[in-house]
């Protein structure tokens, strides 16, 4: 199952209700009935796509949709050509009915974009995190978005945990001297002055939903000081007596009691930016910061002068503002006082080739559940008939 047993209340359907029109009441954009349109903005894998076949969220293996479209008639466009006007995602969305796209290379659904796209009715994120969907805007055209929620929670969580222990035991600065050379190639000291344990430390999460208490799980057999959460939900039943979690309300209260924080809550209005200059200043000196959850969430500059300064002893994660990330980007350069602190790679912690089947057969279920005019599982959902169907993408009346 998806979710721990004592977890269940928080994610699990609610109301099953009817999600979409009948197919044979939709109208579509083809002229035959009931063909549709469906583009899917993917990551090119190139050889390695077509050595490895598992490596199914690529421009390559379409998620294994090609053949299933194919024979039912529909339209099926793929591409990794996302970016601007002349791209060919701007100009196949303007006679889509579904836009397919993964947050590892996201096709930005923007208002202005959306507005573009006459006959869009469903978004579908093959992953989890609809962020690059400005939601508002699907409302109002009363587009669907749904995604394959729980498809890679344990894949990230995995990556978190991984994570906070590269920066804690400074992995980096040990690896670079053995791959690279670096201090000789072998200089204990210049790693051991930055490296601690984990046991013994206070570590938070932002966000206690799926990933958020996956991290929390997993950290418990570590012994640390403290695990605390950051959430405007309560974690359901005994689920935070389970990990032994404390639940702190104010943010600055939350950030000044942590020695490692993790985000784990998704990207909105309420949440962009949420790691800034002014945040920062509430975390402890020497703090580890982890962020897989979306680049945005942390400001670039901020974090990038916080571990510059030797306020934050380093950040790590997988996720960027804008993907793929600029050459320039400040994450790419940045490092603390002692060639360290740097635990960024590209955004991958949710596609491996495990998540990679979750989130392709979960693509193939919302697909043939709105082709066929049967309900979405409500867990699925994020916006519908014109309004939020998660509590996690900020607190709405
Ligand atoms: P979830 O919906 O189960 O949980 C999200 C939690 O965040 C909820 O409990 C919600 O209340 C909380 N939250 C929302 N706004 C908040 C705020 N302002 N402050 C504190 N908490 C807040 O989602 P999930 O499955 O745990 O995924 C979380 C996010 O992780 C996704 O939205 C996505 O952006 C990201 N993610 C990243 C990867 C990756 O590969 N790096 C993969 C999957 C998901």
């Amino acid at each position: 199952t998806i979710y721990p047993s004592s977890h269940l209340s928080n994610f699990v359907a609610r109301t099953v209700k009817p999600a979409f029109t009948p197919l044979a009441t939709r109208s579509f954009s083809s002229t035959q009935p009931n063909m549709v349109k469906v583009l899917a903005i993917l990551y090119s894998g190139g050889q390695v796509a077509q050595d490895e076949p598992r490596l199914l969220g690529t421009t390559e293996n379409k998620l294994g949709l090609e053949k299933l479209l194919k024979e039912q008639g529909h339209e099926f466009v793929v591409t990794d050509d996302k970016e601007g006007p002349n791209s060919k995602m701007a100009k196949e969305i303007v006679d889509a009915d579904v836009v397919i796209t993964t947050p590892f290379h996201p096709g930005y659904l923007s208002r202005e974009v959306i507005a573009t796209a006459k006959n869009l009715k469903l978004c579908i994120t093959a992953g989890v995190g609809s962020d690059h969907v400005d939601l508002n805007a699907a409302n109002e055209r009363q587009i669907t978005v749904a995604e394959v929620s729980g498809s890679n929670v344990v894949s990230v969580a995995e990556h978190v945990i991984m994570t906070i222990l590269v920066l804690v035991r400074n992995y980096n600065v040990g690896h670079e001297q053995i791959v690279l050379g670096k201090d000789g190639g072998w200089k204990v000291s210049a790693i051991a002055r930055d490296a601690y344990d984990l046991e013994g430390k206070v570590v938070g999460t932002i966000g206690a939903g799926r990933i958020g208490y996956r991290v929390l799980q997993r950290l418990v057999p570590f012994n640390c000081k403290e695990l605390l959460y950051f959430d405007y939900q309560d974690l359901p039943g005994d689920a935070a007596k389970q990990v032994n979690a404390r639940r702190v309300a104010d943010l600055k209260d939350f950030l000044s009691q942590c020695d490692v924080v993790t985000v784990n809550c998704p990207l909105h209005e309420g949440t962009r930016d949420l790691i800034n200059a002014d945040t920062i200043k509430s975390m402890k000196k020497g703090a580890w910061l982890v962020n897989t959850a979306r680049g945005a969430i942390c400001n670039a500059e901020a974090v990038k002068a916080a571990v510059e300064s030797g306020h934050l002893l380093g950040y790590g994660g997988d996720v960027w503002n804008h993907q793929p990330a600029p050459k320039d980007h400040p994450w790419r350069s940045m490092k603390n006082a002692h060639e360290g602190g740097n635990a960024m790679v590209p955004h991958y912690s949710g596609t491996t080739l495990d998540a990679q089947k979750r989130y392709a057969d979960g693509t193939v279920e919302i697909l043939q559940n709105w082709l066929n005019g049967k309900p979405q599982t409500q867990a699925n959902l994020i916006v519908e008939k014109g309004d939020y169907a998660t509590k996690a993408y900020g607190q709405r009346k």
